[in-house]
């Protein structure tokens, strides 16, 4: 049976990854993995569609029956894949890209070692403040916090094997299926 294979995707929050993943999974038809979460939902987010929305007590009962192929807390919440969203379709052969955090990754790797971990970050450390100052969906304090845990997230690029560098969105769409489709 032909398994399918992990892509891991990670870097600072802002740095553009959710767009540029979604643009790939459209054009290469790759499904979508789910995260569960327990953070609340941004306006116009909508459960099982951006999310499984779970409370904290939710979501740690379903750490303690391992229903997570992993899971960590970024930004005082708690986000993990859950085994359901990817076991059938690596059976099945598919490809999966996992948007996660770089905590994610690494058990990611730890567990399926023919997984590719990509890290993805933009230019310099000012377009990242630029970026997450220009989504308007968090409050100044979410910011804050998210632009400390983004400068910490630079760390683990070592850890990653391959960097993609969000100069633009094409570009680094492309960039993202050439490593996909290599
Ligand atoms: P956001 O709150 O902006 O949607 O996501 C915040 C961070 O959580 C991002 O870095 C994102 O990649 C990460 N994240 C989303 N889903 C998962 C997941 O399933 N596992 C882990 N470890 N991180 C995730």
């Amino acid at each position: 049976m032909a398994l399918g294979k992990l892509y891991v995707v990670s870097g600072p929050s802002g740095a553009g990854k959710s767009t540029v993943c979604k643009e790939v999974r459209k054009i290469l038809g790759i499904n979508l993995s789910i995260s569960a979460t327990s953070r609340k939902p941004r306006e116009g987010e909508k459960n099982g569609v951006d999310y499984y929305f779970l409370t904290v007590d939710e979501f740690e009962k379903k750490i303690q029956a391992g229903e997570f192929l992993e899971y960590a807390k970024v930004h005082n919440n708690y986000y993990g894949t859950l085994k359901s969203e990817i076991e059938k379709r690596l059976e099945n052969g598919e490809k999966i890209i996992l948007e996660i955090d770089v905590q994610g990754g690494v058990q990611v790797k730890e567990k399926f070692p023919d997984a590719q971990l990509i890290f993805f970050k933009t230019p310099t450390k000012e377009d990242l403040e630029k970026r997450l100052r220009g989504r308007q969906t968090d409050s100044e304090e979410t910011i804050a916090l998210r632009l400390k845990n983004s400068l910490a997230e630079l760390e683990y690029e070592e850890k990653y094997e391959v960097t993609i560098i969000n100069r633009e969105i094409e570009q680094a769409c492309r960039d993202l299926i050439n490593i996909i489709e290599k």
